[in-house]
């Protein structure tokens, strides 16, 4: 799932090629991408891009006319920048957007389709868009360890849960739970304030060390759909089971629940137990949204409600 670094770099190599562009052309080819009825997408047609902005891992375009398209790009959506009239990639292009500079490709590389495209009007519709949780990259510490302790989750769902914290996903949570030294499954209530510390200063050098990093590799081109991926060689436990642990040459752990894993060194992060596979998967999973739909967009529209 694209998380922040990755969302960053759609959305800085976006601007240069659409803002102050007319949207010539919009066509919806997957009629599952677009789950709203109004406004109607020609609306969208002829008008002005007026500014590129994320929302945690929502990427918005607005357009002239306080008109704006919400992009949540789930596991699979990518971005692809191709020529003007070049032709749509085969089965898995689910959107096109056609600007005098180029042709912006939304595509789904997936069985399962699970992008989305939300239209609106107005800054109050697209404030619905906010999922509640903290922006780690903007949060000081008391902030950030009052959205700990909010509910009494692992850490893994925590950083995870967009309504607790918006923007990080599977793939950067165990680099920043690495990165602080903490256990997957240690419970958010349970840090103490300089545990919490450590964690929030993980976070800030994990994601600033990726943004930078995406900024350099992606300077002056468009990311290519390979390049916006969960699996980075340089990673130091994300998708890396089994293999040393850069740290201290520990095999990278693993713990599967829903549809996911997530990888931990045991000596850095649990004191050296490696955690039982069985019931940390139970763990994991009683503390997790059935799937993976659900943790993105239902449980942030039912913890809204619960909360009024
Ligand atoms: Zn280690």
């Amino acid at each position: 799932m694209p998380e922040l670094p990755d969302v960053i770099a759609y959305v800085e190599a976006l601007r240069p090629r659409v803002v102050g562009q007319p949207l010539v052309r919009a066509s919806i080819i997957s009629p599952f991408l677009l789950r709203t009825f109004e406004p109607p997408i020609e609306e969208l047609e002829s008008s002005r891009v007026e500014r590129v902005s994320r929302i945690g891992k929502r990427i918005v375009l607005s357009l002239e006319r306080d008109l704006h398209a919400v992009v949540h790009l789930m596991i699979a959506g990518r971005f692809r920048w191709l020529p003007p009239d070049a032709r749509l990639p085969g089965k898995i292009a689910q959107a096109a957007f056609d600007f005098p500079t180029g042709r912006l490709v939304l595509t789904e590389a997936a069985q399962k389709k699970r992008a989305s495209l939300h239209l609106c009007r107005g800054q109050a519709a697209l404030h619905e868009f906010e999922p509640g949780g903290l922006d780690l990259l903007n949060a000081d510490h008391s902030a950030f360890h009052a959205a700990l302790g909010r509910e009494n989750h692992t850490l893994k769902r925590t950083l995870t849960d967009p309504t607790l914290i918006d923007g990080v996903g599977n793939a950067y949570s165990d680099e920043i739970l690495h990165a602080a030294r903490l256990s997957p499954v240690k419970l958010s209530q349970s840090l103490t304030p300089e545990e919490s510390e450590r964690l929030l200063a993980a976070a800030r050098r994990t994601l600033d060390h990726w943004i930078a990093r995406l900024r350099a590799d992606f300077a002056g081109r468009f990311p290519g759909p390979g390049e916006i991926t969960a699996f980075r060689p340089d990673f130091a436990v994300h998708g890396k089971y089994g293999k040393p642990c850069p740290v201290c040459g520990s095999p990278v752990q693993r713990i599967r629940f829903s549809e996911n894993e997530t990888n931990y060194c045991a000596t850095c992060q649990a004191g050296g137990r490696v955690l039982a596979d069985r019931s940390l998967s139970r763990l994991l999973r009683e503390d997790w949204p059935r799937t993976i739909d659900s943790l993105e967009s239902g449980s942030n529209q039912q913890k809204r409600t619960r909360r009024r």
